[in-house]
C-alpha cells in the first residue's frame, strides 16, 4: 500500500480518524505521518475545543463591555446634567 499523501512511499503509519461517528483509515509514509500529525496534532478535547472558542470569542467580549459600559455611563451622566430640563424629566 502506497503513501496516501505522497503516493510514492510505502504507507507504514496507518492512523484511523473518526469524524462525526464516521471511521477513516489514513495510510501514509513515515515522512507524511509526521508531517500530518504535526498539522493535527491528536483530536482536541472537547475542553480544549471549548477554551479555544472561548478565547476567540472572549476578546470580542471585551471589546463590546469596553464601548458598551462608557456609552452607559455617559448616557446616565448627560441624563443626569440635563435633569434640570423640564422636557428630559417628563421623558423619563
Ligand atoms: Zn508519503
Amino acid at each position: 500500500m502506497k503513501c496516501e499523501s505522497c503516493n510514492k512511499k510505502l504507507a507504514t503509519v496507518h492512523l484511523t480518524e473518526i469524524i462525526e461517528n464516521e471511521k477513516k483509515e489514513r495510510h501514509f509514509c513515515e515522512d507524511c505521518a509526521q508531517n500530518v500529525t504535526n498539522h493535527f496534532p491528536k483530536a482536541p478535547s472537547p475542553s480544549d475545543i471549548l477554551t479555544s472558542l472561548i478565547n476567540q470569542v472572549s476578546p470580542e467580549i471585551r471589546e463590546m463591555s469596553k464601548t458598551t459600559c462608557p456609552d452607559a455611563v455617559s448616557l446616565r451622566q448627560s441624563t443626569g446634567n440635563d435633569a434640570g430640563d423640564d422636557k428630559r424629566q417628563g421623558r423619563q
